[in-house]
């Protein structure tokens, strides 16, 4: 079973095979300027499991550090994926852009350090200030 993502314009789509490992909340000041809300809801998935369906060449990508790539819709600005190169097997999927329905929910926050001011953190989640601890 497949489940299945798009973009706000509807030109890109994608397909991952299989469950996430796991979802994380990540409150960095980049996740957070490249997304426009306080946090990014991530799926770390094995990149082998990803793919885009339709649309790929309106994909583009953002190199936001050295060892990091973001996807995006060309035309609507929507994110797909953070590519980070120190874990090459794996994907961080932005799973606002899920059509299907996911039944898993986020395992902890990562960079609170820098989480937004403005935004308080209500639930009882692990919270790390910066990456977790085994991350790969
Ligand atoms: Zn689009
Ligand atoms: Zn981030």
């Amino acid at each position: 079973m497949a489940l299945t993502g798009s973009c706000l314009c509807g030109g890109v789509k994608y397909a991952l095979q299989g469950l996430p490992m796991m979802l994380e909340n990540c409150h960095c000041s980049m996740c957070r300027k490249a997304h426009g809300g306080p946090y990014t809801t991530f799926a770390k998935v094995l990149k082998s499991d990803f793919a885009f369906t339709a649309g790929e060449s309106l994909v583009d990508h953002y190199q936001s550090s050295a060892d990091v790539k973001r996807s995006f819709c060309k035309t609507c600005g929507a994110k797909f994926t953070f590519d980070w190169a120190q874990a090459p097997k794996h994907l961080w999927l932005a799973i606002g852009t899920l059509d299907d329905d996911l039944d898993m929910q986020p395992a902890f926050h990562i960079f609170v350090a820098s989480k937004a001011p403005w935004f308080e953190i209500h639930d009882t989640l692990p919270q790390y200030d910066a990456y977790p601890p085994n991350i790969d």
